[in-house]
């Protein structure tokens, strides 16, 4: 794809990749270890802003970090969350710090399509952009149940892996 068809809200580590096989990887819950922020969301009004805002702090998780680097070359790495656009670079520098084997970063969009709603929703549009692109999307790996069966309604092979942080 060149430059200008790419969605604003993709960030590529390294110019985009050939069109090829591709995995999703979930960030918050699957590679950041966001448990010390739950707090914002618990009670009658929920705090995005302070839960998205202190993910620079999240430990990561050993076990995404492998799985990531476990993906071969062959395979392009798309990390897909929720997050919002405005912890892009935080969240660029997170992963660079952390050394995080990937090659394009999506958060949700500024404006439009997938900017609110639900995360299912989100999320399943830009499996669809991806597709579009000439991805072929070979897994999916997620801590929310929701999106799991948003990727199974979609013919994608998808992992459950659990964080417990649907479970307040
Ligand atoms: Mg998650």
């Amino acid at each position: 794809m060149t430059s200008a068809e790419v969605p604003s809200n993709w960030h590529f580590r390294d110019g985009a990749p050939a069109a090829g096989p591709l995995v999703i990887l979930d960030l918050d819950g699957v590679i950041s270890n966001a448990t010390h922020r739950q707090h914002f969301l618990r009670g009658e009004r929920k705090n995005w802003r302070g839960f998205f805002s202190s993910a620079g702090q999240d430990p990561p998780y050993e076990t995404g970090l492998a799985l990531a680097a476990s993906i071969g070359d062959d395979h392009t790495v798309a990390i897909l969350t929720a997050r919002p656009h405005y912890v892009a670079d935080m969240t660029r520098a997170w992963l660079a710090a952390n050394e995080v084997r990937h090659d394009l970063l999506i958060l949700r969009p500024r404006h439009g399509r997938g900017s609110g709603g639900p995360s299912a929703a989100y999320k399943r549009h830009e499996l669809s952009r991806l597709r579009a692109a000439g991805f072929e999307v070979k897994l999916a790996i997620d801590d929310d149940e929701r999106i799991i069966d948003m990727y199974r309604s979609e013919d994608v092979i998808a992992l459950y892996t659990h964080s417990g942080y649907y479970e307040r």
